[in-house]
C-alpha cells in the first residue's frame, strides 16, 4: 500500500473518531486518537506524533477496537480534558524558540510544521510541470470556454495525484463570451497620401489605416457587418470632458489613459470606466475605445461588466501608439474622422461552471474551515501564467506539501480554485452564496492573485484584530520579510465576498515585479514565472493556512453587519463599492452580510 493510500485510510478513520467525538469532547477525542497505541504518550499527544502514527500500519487493529479507545479515554481523560496536547520535543523547532508558535497561548505547531513543509516545497515537486501543462498546453482559459473545462480536469487530477480529496461545485455563469475577428479601421478622412491642400481647405491625407485593437471581455458584438461612425476624443472622460465634448450621440468615443506601472495605477484603471460607460450610454454613444495604458503596442483584455452579464455597449482596447495616433488625427481633422469597428464577438450561455475544492479535514474541529484560494481562470491573449496560473498551481502544491508532511490540522483546510474571477469574482461569489450557512465557521480566507512579486505580508481587509494571530503564525519564517501586514480593505480578488460577509480575509501583498507589464496581455506566459519565488510563496501560503487552522484560538470572529458598516466606511471600501457598481447591492444586503 502506498503512503498516500495509507494516509487516506487514516483520514477516513478520522470520520469514525468524529462520531466518537460527538459523545466525547472533540479535543479529548483527538488526543485519544493520537495516543491510542498502548495508551502511552497521551499527555504528549502532539502533532509531532501524528505522522508517526499515521504511517504506522500496526495502528489499524488498535484503532478498530472501540473498547480499547474507551479504556484509554477513561484512564487518561482527567489529565487531558480541556487541554491542548502539550508540545513534545521529539524534534526541536528550527530556531529553538518556543515562541515560534501558531498562537501565543499554545506553544504549538507552526515552527514544527514549517520545518516539515519547507523541504516538501523547496525540493523536487510536481508544481512546475503542473504549471507548464496548465499554461503551455491548456493555455488561456476563459470561464465558460472548453479550455476552462480542461483546466478543471487538470486541477482535479493534480489534487488527486497529491492525495487530496477533491470535488467540484457548480454554479451558473450567465453568459459565455469569445472574441471574433476584431477590426478597427480609419475610413475617413481618406485620399491619396500627401495630396496638397486646395483652396485653403485641408486635403484628406490619411490612408485607410488599421489600428491594433482587441475587444473588452464580455463586450457585446457590433451589429452584423460592423459599424461605421464618427469618432470623438473624450479626453480622460471626466465630467468636464463630457461637457465639452460636443455631440456624443452615435459617436465612437476614444478615452485616454496614462501609462500605468503600479498597483495604484491598476486600481484606477478599474475604478474609472463604470462612470464613463454610464454617461456614454446615457448620451447615446455607439462604442468606446479605451487607450491601452501600456506602451509598445501591448494589448490586454479586461472586462467592465462585473456580474457575468454581457456589457451594454461595445468596447475595445486600442494599442497605445495607435490610439495616440488616432487622437492626433482627430485633432487634425476635427469632426471628420470616421472609424469602422467590426467586433463579431460570440455570445452564448447561460452555462454551468465549476469551482474546484480540495480538502484536508481537521482532526478536532472539522466543521471549522480555513480556505486557501486562487482563481484558475484567465484571459486568453496570453496563457494566464502570472494571472493566475502560478497561484493556482501554488494552492495545489501547498495542499500536497501539507499532506506530505503527514501532519493534520485541528481545523479543516480547504484549497479552492475559483472560476469566473475575471468576470467579476463570480465563482467565489457563488461559493459564498452556496456556503452561506457555514460562514460563521470559516475562520479565514487566504487569497493569492498577484503573480510572482515578493510577498511582503497580507492585506488584512480592515481587520486589525487578526494581525497578532497572523504574525504568530508566520513567525517561523520571520526572516523572509513577509510578516508586515496592511489593513486596507479593497475589491481585489476572490476574497471580496468573504470580506463583505465578515469573514477574516488575507490577500497576499506582493511587489509589482513583472506583473503589471504582462497583466491580461499576450505576454503573460510561463517564462515570466520565477519558480523559486513561487516555491517560497507556497511555503508561506501553506504555513499561513496551516497555522490558522491549527492554532487553539480562532484567528478572529465573523463581523456583524453593523461592525462591517463601520469597517467599510473606515477603510474607504464604501467609495470603491460605489465606483464599481456594488453600492446598492451592499446597502440592501443583496451582496454581503444582511443588515
Ligand atoms: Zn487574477
Amino acid at each position: 500500500m502506498s503512503a498516500t493510500t495509507e494516509m487516506d485510510f487514516f483520514i477516513a478513520d478520522f470520520l469514525g473518531v468524529n462520531v466518537l467525538s460527538r459523545i466525547l469532547s472533540h479535543q479529548t477525542a483527538a488526543s485519544l486518537y493520537y495516543s491510542a497505541p498502548g495508551c502511552t504518550g497521551l499527555a504528549a499527544g502532539s502533532k509531532l506524533q501524528r505522522p508517526l502514527i499515521a504511517e504506522s500500519k500496526t495502528m489499524r487493529p488498535i484503532m478498530t477496537s472501540l473498547a480499547a479507545w474507551l479504556l484509554c479515554f477513561v484512564a487518561a481523560a482527567p489529565a487531558t480534558a480541556q487541554l491542548p496536547p502539550p508540545k513534545d520535543s521529539l524534534r526541536p523547532a528550527p530556531t529553538g524558540q518556543s515562541s515560534a508558535a501558531c498562537s501565543a497561548t499554545d506553544a504549538s505547531s507552526c515552527a514544527q510544521a514549517a520545518a516539515k513543509i519547507l523541504p516538501q516545497v523547496m525540493g523536487p515537486s510536481p508544481m512546475e510541470e503542473n504549471l507548464r501543462r496548465l499554461t503551455d498546453e491548456i493555455g488561456g482559459r476563459v470561464t465558460g470556454s472548453p479550455e476552462m473545462a480542461k483546466a478543471i480536469d487538470w486541477s482535479v487530477a493534480a489534487f488527486r495525484a497529491a492525495g487530496i480529496e477533491v470535488h467540484t461545485e457548480t454554479y451558473t455563469l450567465p453568459a459565455t463570451w469569445s472574441e471574433g475577428d476584431t477590426k478597427l479601421t480609419i475610413v475617413e478622412p481618406q485620399g491619396p497620401p500627401s495630396s496638397p491642400a486646395a483652396n485653403g481647405k485641408t486635403a484628406l491625407t490619411v490612408e485607410t489605416k488599421s489600428l491594433r485593437a482587441v475587444s473588452e471581455g464580455w463586450s457585446p458584438p457590433t451589429p452584423q457587418g460592423g459599424m461605421v461612425a464618427r469618432v470623438l476624443d473624450l479626453g480622460y472622460g471626466t465630467e468636464d470632458d463630457f461637457r465639452r465634448s460636443g455631440t456624443i450621440k452615435g459617436a465612437i468615443l476614444l478615452v485616454h489613459s496614462d501609462v500605468g506601472s503600479t498597483w495604484a495605477d491598476l486600481f484606477k484603471e478599474y475604478l474609472r470606466p463604470r462612470d464613463i460607460i454610464q454617461k456614454a450610454i446615457k448620451a447615446g454613444a455607439a462604442a468606446i475605445l479605451w487607450m491601452s495604458a501600456r506602451e509598445r503596442l501591448l494589448l490586454y483584455r479586461h472586462t467592465n461588466s462585473l456580474d457575468g452579464e454581457i456589457d451594454k455597449i461595445p468596447q475595445a482596447v486600442v494599442a497605445r501608439e495607435d490610439a495616440l495616433r488616432l487622437a492626433r488625427t482627430i485633432a487634425a481633422y476635427s469632426g471628420e474622422v470616421r472609424l469602422s469597428l467590426v467586433m463579431p464577438n460570440r455570445i452564448g450561455g447561460p452555462i454551468q461552471q465549476e469551482n474546484v475544492v480540495g480538502e484536508i479535514r481537521g482532526y478536532e474541529k472539522p466543521d471549522e474551515v480555513v480556505i486557501l484560494g486562487a482563481h484558475l481562470d484567465s484571459w486568453e491573449l496570453g496563457t494566464g501564467a502570472l494571472d493566475n496560473g502560478c497561484n493556482a498551481a501554488m494552492v495545489i502544491e501547498a495542499a500536497r506539501a501539507i499532506k506530505a508532511t503527514g501532519l493534520l490540522p485541528r481545523r479543516t483546510i480547504r484549497f479552492v480554485l475559483f472560476s469566473g474571477e475575471e468576470q467579476g469574482t463570480i465563482g467565489s461569489y457563488e461559493y459564498v452564496k452556496a456556503h452561506r450557512a457555514e460562514l460563521d465557521k470559516v475562520r479565514a480566507m487566504i487569497a493569492f492573485d498577484a503573480g510572482i512579486g515578493r510577498v511582503t505580508g497580507y492585506s488584512l481587509g480592515g481587520r486589525r484584530d487578526i494581525e497578532a494571530g497572523v504574525r504568530e503564525v508566520l513567525k517561523p519564517l520571520e526572516s523572509w520579510g513577509a510578516n508586515n501586514h496592511t489593513y486596507d480593505a479593497s475589491f481585489r480578488t476572490d476574497n471580496f465576498d468573504f470580506l463583505l460577509e465578515g469573514v477574516p480575509t488575507l490577500v497576499a501583498n506582493q511587489e509589482e515585479a513583472n506583473y503589471l507589464p504582462n497583466y491580461h496581455a499576450a505576454s503573460d506566459t510561463l517564462d515570466k514565472v520565477d519558480i523559486r519565488e513561487l516555491k517560497l510563496h507556497t511555503a508561506l501560503a501553506a504555513l499561513t493556512a496551516w497555522g490558522i487552522a491549527d492554532r487553539t484560538e480562532t484567528l478572529g470572529k465573523r463581523l456583524s453587519r453593523s461592525e462591517l458598516d463601520v469597517l467599510v466606511k473606515e477603510t474607504g471600501l464604501d467609495q470603491q463599492l460605489k465606483a464599481l457598481g456594488y453600492g446598492d447591492a451592499w446597502q440592501s444586503g443583496a451582496r454581503g452580510r444582511k443588515p
